[in-house]
């Protein structure tokens, strides 16, 4: 049934999974660079009935690197160039030692949370792809699947993939993610049929 088919969501890390990340942040739109592959992966997934949902953590703000229009512009370029595709998005502006602790703020999990109810989506139909340990921990506290994309991070130093308990998967880039949540979520056939 459609409705039954829609009610599943990929959760998507914003730096190093959808645009190249770089080690001084990613604000500026010159900056803003959209991986290969991206806007071709997440039409896969929505063909296939997922809800696309943006969680990134964007503390620059906090930091006063950057402003929350800046983000806004960023997230307005990334829907043009993947043709509007994404359902929403939620970014954690704080950080605890410029200004507040945040349950948004990964690995915290409100913002998976929220994606959740919002769609009246269930944890089991869902996956996180993400490049860093605080990804997989939030989607981890939410019972999503994960995959690990250990080379997209500027930033952090990954750790170790094949020892890393919240990572369900790994994957070198998004559409190879696409691949794999899209041969998990296959229906089994049934002896006799042809799917
Ligand atoms: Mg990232």
């Amino acid at each position: 049934m459609y409705f039954r088919a829609m009610q599943k969501a990929v959760f998507l890390d914003r730096d190093g999974v959808l645009n190249r990340d770089r080690v001084n942040y990613v604000y500026r739109l010159a900056d803003f660079e959209i991986l290969p592959g991206v806007p071709q992966a997440l039409q896969a997934l929505k063909a296939a009935g997922y809800r696309l949902i943006v969680v990134t953590n964007q503390s620059g703000i906090a930091k006063g690197l950057y402003t929350h229009q800046e983000v806004a512009l960023c997230y307005e370029y990334l829907q043009q160039q993947c043709g509007g595709q994404i359902d929403a998005h939620y970014y954690a502006p704080y950080h605890p030692e410029y200004d507040s602790a945040s349950l948004s703020r990964k690995p915290d999990s409100l913002m998976i949370e929220k994606g959740l109810a919002r769609f009246g989506v269930k944890p089991a139909q869902c996956w996180l792809v993400g490049d860093s340990e605080r990804d997989l921990v939030a989607a981890k506290k939410c019972h999503l699947r994960t995959i690990y994309i250990p080379e997209g991070s500027a930033r952090f130093v990954p750790p170790a993939p094949e020892s890393h308990p919240g990572a369900d998967f790994m994957a070198a880039h998004l559409p190879q993610a696409v691949e794999i949540i899209l041969a998990q979520d296959r229906p089994l056939a049934k002896p006799g049929q042809n799917l």
